[in-house]
């Protein structure tokens, strides 16, 4: 068993991420291009899951909203140079757009403190 770093879940020798928490837990990690994504999806997973300031949420739309863009142009282009682009913006597109959904949805539904209501 080898330990998370991240949550400390006990993790099978073999894994190259957390499965309770998704950190990566290898170098390889940080090596396969997905994975690599997987491990960069981890640091902004965690700054997006209960956003207190408004600029993370604007942080978020300009990173996302980018490769949201990107991956709709993907799909489009793609139809005439490749099943491979379409592959990839098909991948970026619903990704982007549910993490610009997620961080958004978590700072207005977050827990607010007395006389911090705004509805
Ligand atoms: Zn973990």
């Amino acid at each position: 068993m080898k330990l998370c770093l991240s949550c400390m879940f006990p993790n099978d020798p073999d894994v190259h991420f957390c499965a309770k928490c998704g950190a990566p837990m290898t170098s390889y990690a940080a090596i396969g291009p997905v994975e690599q994504l997987l491990a960069e999806g981890h640091g902004y997973r965690q700054a997006a899951e209960r956003p207190r300031k408004f600029i993370v949420v604007l942080g978020v739309w300009i990173i996302f909203g980018g490769t949201a863009i990107s991956g709709a142009e993907l799909l489009f282009i793609g139809r005439d140079m490749g099943w491979q682009y379409v592959v990839v913006g098909g991948f970026f597109l619903p990704v982007s757009l549910m993490m610009i959904w997620k961080t958004t949805w978590g700072y207005f539904t977050r827990p607010r403190i007395d006389g911090d209501r705004d509805d």
